[in-house]
């Protein structure tokens, strides 16, 4: 037996207790005559102490032990003389009496604490000794929680978890497929799944009814600070329902994750607002309504009084920053920088304190008069500040969008301990790329459009809506899903819509279709972003600290150097060696 209690065991109920230990030496202390030293496994931290008046051999040895040095002890428990109520096994020590040093360690390049001195690089590089630090067992352990959560809470409601093939076809989510050549299949490829979404649909089929994976999904998208281009999902999919159905029973879920994982007390149902409306009043289609700041638009009330900006614009609209009026010019002045860098790429914004004057950017153009007009239409008081915006309609709404989270930033309003969940519903089916005149699919080409709406498909497919949903946590898209089309007909009219010839549609998706033919129930699903949701319950917006072995910024694991270069017999045996 390698040990009896784990580093995170012993409590002072324990004193006198013979015991053995084992773990990594995260740093000693030598003094004379005595040294400390501070042994850590996943479950905390114990100190030893090594006298050297009870034995001088074990004093000799304990001065060789260097950082992270694996050791076992055998010794006994004692009351600590200085106490530290920081840690829970603070008020005991170990006195060593025997001690086998198990391996020994080279000096690692960072310290392995909770704080470290590593940068993000390094630590990367060395991933397996970054993962000994707390904070990042802690986010695992996390992880783990919320997975067994999800799984203990599915399941009892008769869900079943079954897996779907990584090797496959392209699924349709809007991202480029990462591929996998056949060895045996010359010139042939496999895709990795963007997501398991015509398998689960299949099953569906099948027969069985409620189902949902802990998944792994690829998708080769460009790099986004923050994507990884495999991620997980909670994939789920229920036969026989509707969006309501849908919308209950992961409501119910997250609302179990919600309450037992972070302990935030949720009783009531999820507010629901319609892609219209979150598009309105957030000027995003994922809001954070931890705090107001919400859009208005002032276009009729300000276009064609000679302020040219205003004249051209489609969409005249701001958002009221509270007691913003003593804001700097300097302050201001960022502000303008904000919403004209290239990802936003407005050309300005307008600006007026609500003071005992009302006074703006445009004083010149705008009469006392007009301008209360504009305090009223914001709902402002005095000391309140108006940041106007104007564009097109699209583009202002996002850059007024992009500046309330900014200053929800700056100015402390987006508590990561509050938690605010809604869903976001009625999307629009089909959006069109104006590059490229064609409509795509804004879910995906699954998803069925309303009933009442399936008659404008032809004439005016842009103005149908989906029954599809977002649910949406603190800013976060953390899941989405739909009610799918399961009639082979309107799949085909989906398709042709989103540009396929049939027999591209057929070529791709005829294994769909066809099953459609053969007593395909209505169904829906959903998946949430299972990466995402736990780093949000652990409080924060970086999801590779919750992911035991992520790739960074780039696309790259640095820790075992991939994606690397093959060599030349292996790209003969998959026939990939382009030769001249
Ligand atoms: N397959 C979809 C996705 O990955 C989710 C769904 O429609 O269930 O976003």
């Amino acid at each position: 037996m390698y040990r009896s209690h784990t580093c995170g065991e012993l409590r002072i109920e324990n004193a006198g207790n013979k015991v053995k230990l084992a773990g990594w030496i995260q740093r000693s202390r030598v003094l004379s005559g005595q040294i400390f030293a501070d042994l850590r496994d996943r479950y905390g931290i114990t100190q030893l102490s090594f006298i050297e008046e009870n034995d001088a051999a074990i004093f000799a040895q304990a001065k060789k032990l260097g950082r992270e040095f694996v050791v076992q002890i055998e010794g006994k428990v004692l009351e600590r003389q200085s106490k530290n109520t920081n840690i829970p096994t603070g008020e005991i020590e170990v006195e060593v009496e025997t001690l086998r040093i198990l391996n020994s360690s080279k000096t690692p390049p960072f310290t392995i604490e909770n704080d470290t001195d590593g940068g993000e690089e390094l630590r990367m590089t060395y991933r397996y000794l970054d993962l000994r630090r707390s904070p990042l067992q802690n986010a695992l352990k996390l992880r783990h929680k919320v997975a067994m959560e999800v799984r203990n809470y599915l399941a009892n409601l008769d869900f079943l978890e079954i897996e779907t093939p990584y090797l496959i076809k392209s699924t349709p989510e809007g991202a480029r497929d990462f591929v996998v050549p056949s060895r045996m299949h010359p010139g042939h490829f496999y895709a990795l799944p963007q997501s398991p979404q015509t398998f689960k649909q299949l099953l569906m089929v099948s027969g069985y009814d409620k189902y949902f994976q802990i998944v792994r999904c690829f998708r080769d998208e460009d790099l986004r600070a923050d994507r990884q281009p495999e991620f997980t999902q909670i994939d789920c999919e229920m036969a026989f329902v509707e969006q309501e159905d849908i919308l209950q029973t992961f409501e119910g879920l997250t609302k179990h994750l919600l309450n037992t994982v972070v302990d935030a007390k949720i009783e009531d149902t999820f507010p629901r607002m319609s892609y219209e409306e979150a598009m309105n009043r957030y000027g995003i289609d994922k809001p954070d309504i931890r705090f107001g700041m919400t859009l208005w638009e002032i276009t009729s009330l300000v276009k064609n009084k000679g302020f040219v900006v205003f004249d051209q614009a489609e969409y005249i609209g701001g958002i009221c920053v509270e007691n913003g009026a003593n804001m700097s010019r300097k302050e201001i002045d960022k502000l303008i920088d904000y919403v004209k860098r290239p990802q936003i790429g407005v050309k300005g914004l307008v600006w007026m304190k609500c003071d005992n004057e009302l006074k703006s950017s445009v004083d010149k153009f705008f009469t006392e008069e007009q301008r209360k007009e504009w305090k009223d239409a914001a709902n402002a008081k005095d000391g309140d500040l108006l940041l106007i915006i104007a564009d097109t309609q699209h583009r202002a709404r996002k850059a007024l969008g992009e500046l309330r989270l900014h200053l929800g930033n700056e100015l402390g309003l987006r508590n990561p301990n509050e938690f605010a969940p809604l869903w976001v519903l009625d999307f629009p089916l089909l959006e069109k790329d104006d590059e490229s005149n064609r409509w795509f699919a804004m879910h995906h080409p699954f998803t069925a459009p309303k009933p009442e709406d399936i008659h404008l498909l032809e004439s005016d497919p842009g103005a149908v809506r989906a029954n599809a949903y977002d649910l949406v946590l603190n800013g976060n898209e953390i899941g989405g899903g739909s009610i799918r089309i399961f009639d082979r007909e309107l799949q085909a009219t989906m398709f042709d819509l989103l540009g396929f010839t049939r027999e591209e549609a057929e070529a791709q998706f005829g294994f769909l279709m066809q099953a459609f033919e053969y007593g395909a129930p209505p169904h829906g699903g959903i998946a949430l972003g299972f990466d995402r949701l736990v780093a949000i319950l652990g409080g924060q917006e970086n999801i590779r600290n919750f992911i035991a072995f992520p790739k960074n910024n780039a696309g790259r694991d640095l820790m075992i150097d991939a994606p690397s270069i093959l060599h030349n017999d292996q790209l003969d045996e998959l026939s990939l060696n382009i030769k001249d």
